[in-house]
């Protein structure tokens, strides 16, 4: 019988990170993560480590991707020194391009009704044509490209390197993962839980759920409801190109290897085929913001599913002792609040309880 102070149930971004804090704090830690065809948002995301313009109606939301966001540099650090497996971090701001007046305008008002509730001080700039095109690089920017809003918080990973740096980090550490193993039930037991899987039964003291996806049926066979459901999103990338582009945007940035990445897409739960008009939206849109762009080939297009809850911010659920549920989109960006200390902290799970949904019908908004 295998036996673990804690189980972390689901192995993409959210489970290891939450892995890694704890085993470096000196828990037994297993990571069992579920089948290869499962829906894993890790292996699809954009790589954003972005705080810029995020928690409209949750200020606990815009505190906490701060917070996580100014931990990041410390995080990168931590798990590199471990693993010896760098993920081209980089977090020096990054911009959102506005294409005429009116989106100018419009992301002033809202990074300004942002600020009104913000609990640190201004991290933000709106920058005029000239200024963005200064601190975008040696990239030609399309004449619609008015201006920016700049955040210094902001940067960008490889998001792939960063789930291989933490699986090394974890395991060098001492921690098992045990891989292509699906939980398939997690029963109370005296001193702890038992948790079933397709490989047999794992014993401990807590468990932790950040299945993505998969965490919502877990959550119903105990009698819990996670308020969760996919958001397709698509991305395109370009071949390599002599790297230009100094900072990353929301929805364009060019990659250390020098690919441009372009996304995302919101298509709701559907199905995971990359599509030819979604590819042209984003196509069309990045072409205005970099013409250049129009002749570069696109050698790969994914689709990957956000886990989205009625508000876009997280979920974090403990409904009895030793039993978490952590459930959210943006979990690059949240990867490092992940690691910190905070499975005991009970204003978390006050502040990003479902119960809030039965109190506000407010939409967040999300990279
Ligand atoms: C197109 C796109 C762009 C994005 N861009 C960004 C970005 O720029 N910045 C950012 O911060 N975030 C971004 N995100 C969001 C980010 O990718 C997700 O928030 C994050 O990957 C969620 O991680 P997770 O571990 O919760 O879920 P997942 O990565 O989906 O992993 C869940 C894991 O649980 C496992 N599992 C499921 N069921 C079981 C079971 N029964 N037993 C055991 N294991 C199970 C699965 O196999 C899977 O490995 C983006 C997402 C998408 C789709």
């Amino acid at each position: 019988m295998r036996n673990y102070d804690l189980c972390v149930v689901g192995g993409g971004i959210v489970g290891i990170s939450i892995a890694f804090g704890e085993v470096r704090r000196g828990k037994r830690v297993m990571v069992v993560d579920g089948a290869r065809a499962d829906r894993k948002a890790s292996y699809a995301n954009f790589g954003l480590v972005w705080a810029q313009g995020k928690g409209k109606g949750l200020p606990q939301y815009q505190a906490l991707t701060q917070k996580s966001d100014d931990a990041w540099s410390d995080f990168a650090l931590q798990i590199q020194d471990v693993s010896g497996v760098g993920f081209q971090f980089e977090k020096a701001g990054g911009l959102v391009f506005c294409l005429g007046e009116d989106e100018f305008e419009a992301r002033k008002k809202h990074l300004s009704t942002l600020q009104e509730t913000s609990p640190s001080e201004q991290d933000w700039e709106m920058l005029g044509r000239n200024e963005t095109q200064h601190r975008a690089g040696d990239v030609s920017l399309g004449k619609e490209v008015v201006g920016a809003s700049y955040c210094r918080r902001d940067g960008a990973l490889n998001p792939l390197e960063l789930v291989r740096s933490l699986n090394k980090a974890i395991e060098r550490l001492g921690g098992d993962i045990l891989r292509e193993a699906p939980v398939t039930s997690i029963k109370k037991k005296i001193g702890g839980w038992h948790v079933a899987t397709s490989t047999g039964p794992i014993e401990c003291g807590e468990v932790v759920v950040a299945a993505g996806l998969g965490s919502k049926k877990i959550a119903e066979d105990l009698g819990f409801n996670l308020p969760i459901k996919a958001d397709k999103g698509q991305i395109l990338v370009t071949e390599r190109r002599p790297v230009v582009m100094s900072l990353p945007a929301s929805g364009i940035r060019q990659n250390q290897l020098g690919s441009f990445m372009i996304g995302a897409t919101h298509e709701g739960d559907q199905n995971d085929r990359s599509t030819i008009l979604s590819g042209a939206k984003l196509a069309q849109r990045a072409i205005r913001i970099i013409p250049d762009l129009e002749h570069v080939p696109i050698v790969r297009q994914w689709a990957g599913y956000r886990i989205i809850t009625p508000d876009t911010y997280p979920v974090y659920l403990k409904p009895e002792k030793g039993l978490t549920f952590a459930v959210c989109h943006s979990g690059i960006t949240l990867a490092a609040f992940h690691a910190s200390d905070w499975l005991e902290d009970t204003k978390v799970f006050e502040q990003f309880s479902p119960d809030r949904f039965a109190r506000s019908d407010k939409i967040g908004n999300q990279v």
